[in-house]
């Protein structure tokens, strides 16, 4: 009696904030499938990999160890190196589409992300949760809103962590990311036929939880 519920939607639409909150209140694991991307991307910049080439992506997805630490600001170590700051980094956040539409990278990730689920009931936030990697998840949830709101949520995000943000920017990087997500050949973003889909524009974290919450519970 595992319970696993799936999290998923487009960037910025705050699945990370709410799946964290929606784990705790169940007493689950929460995992964050998306700093498993950027944590191969960092680590394909860092040794200045070509990004398009995907054998050598593939490759570098194999041999590398990614562990999310549990807590409340959940670390994330790469190859034993926390990595937690620098996968948030815009350099990482525009690449990190391009290193997850290759094939073999989501192979060594999903069978990665299955295992955790199996071995814990988990609350696990990403693109293809609820379609792809437990496609039999306890409940199925799309978390989306428009890409103006998103946008200006993760420039309030980074102007917090001293970045200085163009707004104009920030929409077009997420409505870019939001395309090349969304038509890659593989795992596409699109909801689970049996997700429940929360649109969130308007809404605030409590209201989004406890609308997740309610929804479990029944
Ligand atoms: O959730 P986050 O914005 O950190 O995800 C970063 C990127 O990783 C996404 O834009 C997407 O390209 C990729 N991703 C994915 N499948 C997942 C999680 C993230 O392709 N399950």
């Amino acid at each position: 009696n595992r319970i696993c519920v799936a999290i998923d939607g487009p960037a910025g639409a705050g699945k990370s904030t709410v799946a964290k909150l929606v784990a705790r209140k169940l007493g689950l694991l929460y995992i964050d499938t998306g700093a498993m991307y950027r944590a191969v991307t960092l680590k394909a910049l860092k040794q200045g990999l070509n990004l398009h080439e995907a054998g050598g992506l593939t490759n570098l997805a194999r041999e590398t160890t990614i562990k999310l630490v549990p807590g409340l600001q959940q670390s994330v170590l790469l190859d034993g190196e926390d990595v937690t700051e620098e996968i948030r980094s815009p350099e990482v956040t525009r690449h990190v589409s391009t290193v997850a539409s290759v094939p073999g990278v989501r192979e060594v990730l999903v069978e990665r992300q299955r295992q955790m689920a199996y071995e814990n009931g988990v609350v696990m936030d990403g693109r293809d949760i609820g379609t792809v990697v437990l496609p039999r998840a306890n409940a199925k949830f799309f978390l989306t809103a428009s890409a103006e709101e998103r946008a200006r949520r993760r420039a309030k995000e980074l102007e917090d962590k001293g970045y200085t943000v163009d707004i104009d920017k920030l929409i077009k990087e997420i409505q870019d990311r939001d395309y090349t997500d969304s038509h890659r050949s593989v795992s596409p973003l699109v909801p689970a036929g049996d997700a429940i889909i929360i649109d969130s524009s308007g809404m605030n974290i409590e209201e989004v939880v406890d609308t997740i919450i309610s929804w479990i519970e029944k």
